[in-house]
């Protein structure tokens, strides 16, 4: 076995069904009396007004302001209300978005953060934060945006639409996938990804034929929670960093573009990564880790094609010259024509190849 260091982070996890009845005790346990409950406009903010209820008292209200990409001036009018409003905690509830919006009010105030997700992304087990200004992203790590509590309940992920839950489930495969051939990988984390890898590759097909399948559901949820453990506690490589650079460069949706590069970036790392293939195969049941996965979302019938979700052609060569100008540790070193040909692949659609 390689040396290794291995940080835990802090984290309160509540899991199950019905568990968001325990929101307010989760409040008193944390001594805060003065919530502000966060979500995206439409859908999540009827959710939002239902979980301000379940405080009762306790809450300061809903703000359905949360922006994909968390914009800092999105960040800055929440701010004005947690201040209107004298908050001393947040709870988010939703997805990535949602979550970032808490986590940029963290980093400003230090209020303490409940996380209610919804979807499968796993920002909510992470210390990273992303934030948006003038159209450029950029990501953070520190302690200070970590979540203080988590509450996982299954039922507020029965209505994530199938066609959502299959590409947020295959974002959450990316962190743990990354994380078996992570440079600072360590074994209680490689068990996670394992383990999480797996509850996604049981669930996610399940949930396509059978949206309210509740024991799918859950166990989606799990392998999520896993994953997301495994993004927030070692580094991530290629798939992650060419996803940022192609979500930032074009504009391209979030999940959908980790679903679409996740097995080419590891049929390209397949050589310089043959121990984490194995374990990832091993976790899919199947031969070949990077086609294993492809045809894993070839069967939730997710798109397949950077075309598909809006790149255009050209892009293909800003986006190798974006990744080459900005290096990063890779188990494979990056390599400018095989970079080119995974993009291309990508763009296309068609299988990987190393
Ligand atoms: P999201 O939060 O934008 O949600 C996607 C869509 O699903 C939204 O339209 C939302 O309203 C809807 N939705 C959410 N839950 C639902 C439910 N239960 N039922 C029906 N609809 C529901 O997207 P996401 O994929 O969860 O998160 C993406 C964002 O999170 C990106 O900005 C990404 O960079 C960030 N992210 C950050 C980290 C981190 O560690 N900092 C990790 C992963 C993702």
């Amino acid at each position: 076995m390689q040396s290794f260091a291995y940080d835990a982070l802090p984290a309160r996890v509540v899991f199950g069904s019905g568990t968001v009845t325990q929101l307010r005790s989760e409040a008193e346990r944390l001594g805060v009396h003065r919530l502000l409950v966060l979500s995206t406009p439409g859908r999540g903010e009827a959710q939002a007004r239902e979980i301000a209820g379940i405080l009762g008292e306790l809450s300061v209200g809903a703000y359905p302001g949360a922006v994909m990409h968390t914009p800092v001036d999105a960040t800055e009018q929440a701010l004005q209300v947690v201040q209107a409003r004298n908050a001393d905690a947040v709870v988010a509830v939703g997805g990535g978005s949602t979550i970032g919006l808490g986590k940029a009010i963290a980093l400003r105030t230090d209020l303490p953060q409940i996380v209610i997700p919804t979807t499968y992304a796993g920002s909510e087990m992470t210390p990273i934060l992303g934030e948006t200004r003038d159209g450029v992203k950029t990501t953070q790590r520190t302690l200070k945006v970590l979540p203080e509590v988590v509450i996982y309940d299954v039922d507020l992920t029965i209505g994530l639409p199938p066609a959502i839950a299959a590409t947020s489930g295959m974002n959450a495969m990316a962190h743990a996938v990354e994380a078996l051939y992570a440079r600072d990988r360590n074994p209680v984390i490689s068990l996670m990804a394992e383990e999480g890898i797996r509850s996604l590759d049981d669930a996610l097909p399940r949930i396509m034929e059978s949206p309210q399948d509740r024991a799918a559901r859950s166990n989606a949820l799990y392998g999520a929670w896993l994953c997301g453990t495994c993004l927030g506690a070692v580094g991530m490589a290629l798939h992650h960093k060419l996803c940022h650079v192609l979500g930032g460069a074009f504009n391209l949706p979030h999940a959908e573009t980790h679903t679409i590069i996740l097995p080419h970036a590891l049929a390209y790392n397949a050589p310089a990564a043959t121990d984490a293939m194995e374990r990832v195969a091993g976790a899919l049941g199947t031969v070949d880790a990077a086609q294993g996965l492809f045809e894993l979302a070839g069967r939730l019938g997710t798109k397949q094609s950077l075309r598909d979700i809006g790149m255009p052609e050209e892009g293909i060569e800003q986006a190798v010259k974006a990744t080459l100008a900005a290096p990063y540790w890779n188990p494979r070193p990056l390599e400018e024509a095989a970079l080119r040909s995974l993009l291309t692949r990508a763009w296309n659609g068609v299988p990987p190849q190393p």
